[in-house]
């Protein structure tokens, strides 16, 4: 261990909302270990500053969130390919020579997500059927492939941020037009939705899941409500489900694990943690 009392934090802008304290200084505490992690505000105008800050700071790193997720590339000394390839970070790792590496864990976090639902998941099962083409899509079309998939149908409200995604990843990623979505669904063996829609305080999801085979999984990288009126659809139906809390607290392991050198556990103790802050 680096520092007796261990230290990271979330930048984003506004960040009061993050549950990442509440989930880090869990894992703080059941390590035996002293510390906290904390909230930092900061201004898009600041950011530069504030990454360059952390080495001086001594503390163990940090996790970035909305709106700095791809900026922050720039202002760290290292990109994990895997992150490039995601085309953003989501933490930053001091190395004991004072780099800063920054990391990608959120595809990470959806597959250990879909895992624990179905142990037994595999990606080249059938095709996927991803809806949205922001930077959550990217991040779980990058999992999905590395993992094995060999069909993803993407859809988005603009079609051409579906096609210029779908272009960065070849053969495996096809791009359709969102009136498409219901007829997307036909022979899938997965559907995550990574858009906004059916977000606490967004309109729901409109799509019929008809045509959706039953043994298909319905994952939402959404955790606010944890069942999205399109969960609540798929459930009925008989589909296993997926709520977007599983991405959010497995995306955490890693990050913890390189701060403080130990890998800890999602448990529903710490489920049940974050659920009471919802
Ligand atoms: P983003 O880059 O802004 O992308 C938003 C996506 O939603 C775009 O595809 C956008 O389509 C679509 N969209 C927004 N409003 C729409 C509407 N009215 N109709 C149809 N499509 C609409 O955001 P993001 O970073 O990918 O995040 C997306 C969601 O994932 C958020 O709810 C976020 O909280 C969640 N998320 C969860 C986790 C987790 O750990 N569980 C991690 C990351 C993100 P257009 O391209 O047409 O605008």
């Amino acid at each position: 261990m680096k520092n007796t009392f261990v230290m990271a934090g979330v930048m984003g802008w506004p960040v009061s909302h993050s549950r990442s304290p509440v989930i880090h200084n869990h894992w703080i505490k059941q390590s035996g270990l002293t510390g906290a992690y904390g909230l930092f505000p900061v201004k898009p105008s600041q950011l530069e500053t504030a990454i360059r800050g952390i080495k001086a700071l001594g503390i163990a790193g940090c996790n970035i969130t909305l709106p700095h997720k791809v900026n922050a590339m720039q202002f760290v000394d290292w990109v994990d390919p895997l992150a490039i390839r995601m085309g953003a970070i989501n933490t930053i790792v001091v190395q004991a020579d004072g780099a800063l590496h920054g990391f990608n864990n959120d595809g990470y976090g959806f597959i250990q997500s879909l895992r624990e639902a179905q142990p037994n998941w595999k990606a080249n099962s059938g095709p996927a059927v991803v809806l949205g083409a922001g930077g959550a899509a990217r991040a779980v079309i990058v999992a999905l492939i590395d993992s094995g998939a060999t069909e993803i149908r993407l859809l988005n409200r603009t079609l051409s941020k579906a096609e210029d995604l779908a272009r960065d990843f070849g053969e495996a990623v096809r791009a359709f037009p969102w009136v498409e979505r219901e007829n997307a669904l036909h022979g899938a063996a997965l559907l995550v939705n990574t858009t906004s829609l059916g977000m606490h305080g967004e309109s729901p999801l409109v799509i019929a899941l008809n045509q959706l085979p039953v043994s298909a999984i319905v994952s939402d990288v959404i955790y606010i409500p944890l069942e999205t009126p399109l969960l609540a659809a798929a459930r009925l139906r008989g589909n296993i489900t997926v709520n977007g809390l599983g991405m959010l607290l497995h995306q955490a392991r890693p990050a913890f694990k390189a701060w403080f050198d130990v890998m800890p556990e999602v448990t529903s103790e710490l489920r049940d943690t974050i659920i009471a802050t919802l």
